[in-house]
């Protein structure tokens, strides 16, 4: 193999963003199918997120709504907060983010670190409350002076940053052969910006949806059927409601993720393949094996590793956190085993 030639020092991490690496996983049960994961955790920020947090700070800036000096609001489950205090301390921005508490300590530990103001609130009420995070970041950017709420659920620049990034990677890591890409929903913006690029791109390519028990999305398109959103522990995908930058239509396929399944997935993904990744990182790959298993025909498939596992050290990764969780009774050794090769 011939070395490729490193690129010089970048001036900021600002140029660092996307550009991520891709690799096979070899030694999964993946029927007939190969499966590649692209690593969105090696991001400067450690998640898929720092793309669209650099996408929306420009456009923002672009349509004048976020001037110098000024404040970035947004409701977040961490990665895009994280991304956001990424971008925008290099760019001299304030931040003040509205955090469900079911989200780890270690990203509002980070937050906290960057010189984010966090606010904390209750992850068990639903859109039209007034402490649902997203309401509660409305009302506070409406409150305060020079301050934009960035709304990563309606903000087209979020898909747009992955029609134009993060879908022209993965084609031409794969080498324009892509049968099935599986996402998961949490603001919508990958699936839609990944859908649109492939559906011009690369007809071919289906889009294939990760999405945790709990989520109205997955039994909407797989049966139609409209259910009351439960709870997941799985953090940063599943939906309560359709985000504007949703676009379901999109997808061919969905699978429901237990917890259980999701976090026997991310623990598989490092002992086999040496991958440290996040909890719905787990939920994508046990949804990918799925996939893969049902194929008749040998297909290329490609998911995420949507950010780094080191953000749940003490969830995921931590034994009596996941026996209180109740997530280790027979029912998931059964799953586990399943999908142990
Ligand atoms: N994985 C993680 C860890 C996330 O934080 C998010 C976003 N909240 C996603 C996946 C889902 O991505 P999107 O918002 O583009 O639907």
């Amino acid at each position: 193999m011939t070395a490729q030639p490193l690129p010089p020092p970048a001036d900021t991490t600002l140029e660092l963003i996307g550009r991520t690496p891709m690799v096979e996983l070899k030694g999964f049960d993946t029927g007939p199918c190969r499966l590649f994961v692209k690593l969105e955790s090696a991001n400067p920020g450690g998640s898929i997120k720092d793309r669209i947090a650099r996408s929306m700070i420009e456009a923002a800036e672009k349509d004048g709504s976020l001037k110098p000096g000024g404040t970035i609001v947004e409701a977040t489950a961490g990665n895009t907060g994280l991304g956001l205090a990424q971008v925008g301390i290099l760019k001299g921005y304030k931040l003040l983010l509205v955090v469900p508490d079911k989200m780890a300590r270690e990203k509002i530990q980070h937050l906290r670190a960057m010189g984010v103001d966090v606010r904390i609130t209750r992850s068990d009420v639903g859109k039209g409350h007034p402490e649902y995070y997203q309401d509660m970041a409305a009302a506070i950017a409406a409150k305060l002076n020079n301050a934009v709420y960035i709304n990563q659920f309606s903000n087209p620049a979020n898909p747009l940053a992955h029609e134009t990034t993060t879908g022209p990677e993965i084609l031409e890591q794969m080498e324009g052969n892509v049968d099935a890409v599986v996402v998961g929903v949490g603001s919508g913006g990958t699936l839609t910006g990944l859908g649109r690029f492939f559906r011009k791109a690369s007809p071919k390519t289906r889009m294939v949806l990760a999405d945790p028990v709990g989520s109205i999305l997955a039994p909407l398109i797989e049966r139609g059927e409209e259910v009351t959103p439960g709870s997941w522990v799985v953090e940063g995908i599943g939906e309560d409601f359709i985000p504007d930058n949703c676009d379901l239509d999109l997808v061919a396929k969905a699978y429901e993720i237990t917890d259980a399944e999701s976090i026997a997935a991310a623990r598989m993904l490092l002992t086999k393949a040496g991958i440290l990744g996040g909890s719905s990182s787990g939920t994508l790959l046990a949804a990918a094996l799925r996939y893969c298993r049902e194929q008749t025909e040998p297909k290329r498939v490609v998911t995420l590793v949507c950010d780094t596992g080191s953000r749940y050290l003490s969830k995921v990764y931590n034994d009596s956190w996941v026996a209180e969780q109740g997530l280790v009774d027979r029912e998931l050794h059964g799953d586990l085993r399943d999908l142990i090769a």
